[in-house]
């Protein structure tokens, strides 16, 4: 099968993040037992759900890991004039949910086991399909654990997310976090005897905003990175009843997108204390049970390759350029790099067409994306 052929197959599976990925990883799992290529599964708690890690070559030595995440993004309420799980060509490109991001890639990997396999392999290539990405990167984690036992580290991670085939080194991390404020709610008449978990969370809102002013000193600043400083930003909020009761909650979501220096855990820390040290005492001193509660929604770390190191030579020989960037969202690649495996981004399609209405990848973005798997085919051969 080619990689159209083999993409046409990755989209006609739902994968939706809220749906199982099993009927695609069990496609891909017999596709490569037809090679006899052995495979791990690891599966989700409830194993509705599995990663899929298999390895062409000698396992015993430090070779290039490809790995993609199965899941897409929703549909719902998009206006597609296409059928999203079905592909389809207009125009020299491929439409369907996922082909830029990232079942093209996958299925360019997939198209390359025969090549790989007759190599041969002087150094092993591992296919690494990973789930619920699109949630928080949650899925890739127990694959990443398993990895980190053995003893040989890959010296290389290709997370083939769409950057029109470009090398990509780096990232931002992201934290968001949740804040519920828990007061005293009494007649607004008597609002002084209420604890106004409104007003105390405003205070801690403005204290994000003040946190994030201090991020964009150019100090502080990395010009790899648009924008160029950390930056923190509240998104959602909610509270209170009625204009006459002195409201007792009030929830409001926030994100920290963090440059690679910079620990988002850290920036969410500095509100905590200000909240325990400058805040709490003044609800409490009202209402004993006031209190101001943070949750971590999700997170993944920055990534910030090593321009000069042996991972960013390969990609630059594999894609052939040097032209090194980074993108403003995320990928799976800070967690590959935190167990030691050195990861670049690079795959078909642009992050123009994910998770839009109508997505596609070019028929020639496919095709430059095989030339390259050629080319790292032919180089572990050397
Ligand atoms: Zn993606």
């Amino acid at each position: 099968m080619n990689s159209r052929d083999l993409l046409a197959a990755l989209v006609g599976f739902d994968t939706t993040s809220r749906e199982s990925n099993l009927h695609l990883i069990e496609f891909v799992r017999d596709y490569l037992a037809g090679f006899d290529v052995p495979c791990e599964l690891m599966f989700n708690a409830s194993r509705s759900k599995a990663n899929l890690f298999a390895t062409l070559g000698p396992a015993d030595l430090p070779g290039i890991v490809l790995s993609g995440h199965t899941d897409v993004v929703p549909v719902d309420g998009q206006p597609w004039t296409v059928a999203p799980f079905e592909l389809s060509e207009h125009d020299g490109k491929l439409f369907g949910r996922g082909t830029a991001d990232m079942k093209g890639y996958i299925a360019c990997v997939l198209a390359a086991v025969p090549g790989l396999l007759a190599a041969p392999l002087n150094k092993p290539v591992h296919i690494a399909l990973s789930y619920d990405e699109e949630v928080g990167c949650l899925g890739v984690r127990s694959l990443l654990a398993e990895l980190d036992q053995r003893p040989v580290k890959p010296l290389l991670c290709i997370i083939g997310e769409p950057t029109e085939l470009k090398p990509v080194l780096g990232h931002k991390g992201k934290l968001a976090m949740r804040c519920d404020v828990h007061g005293a709610a009494c007649h607004s008449a008597y609002a002084p005897q209420g604890v106004n978990a409104i007003e105390y969370a405003a205070e801690l809102i403005g204290e994000l905003g003040r946190i994030g002013s201090t991020l964009r000193a150019p100090e502080l600043h990395d010009a790899r990175f648009d924008p160029p400083f950390t930056t923190v930003q509240t998104g959602m909020i909610s509270g209170g009843k009625a204009l006459n009761i002195v409201p007792a909650d009030c929830r409001f979501d926030f994100e920290v997108r963090a440059l690679p220096a910079h620990d988002p855990l850290d920036i969410a820390q500095q509100l905590q204390d200000y909240a325990n040290a400058r805040v709490l005492p003044r609800m409490q001193a009202v209402s004993a049970d006031a209190d101001i509660r943070f949750t971590e929604l999700s997170a993944y770390p920055g990534l910030a390759t090593d321009a000069k190191g042996q991972a960013a030579q390969l990609i630059a020989q594999f894609c052939g350029s040097d032209a090194f960037t980074t993108v403003a969202f995320g990928t799976e690649g800070g967690l590959f790099d935190a167990i030691g495996i050195p990861t670049v981004v690079c795959g078909p399609g642009s992050m123009d067409q994910g998770h839009k209405p109508d997505e596609f990848v070019s028929v020639a973005q496919l095709e430059a994306c095989d030339a390259m798997l050629q080319r790292i085919t032919r180089t572990l051969q050397d």
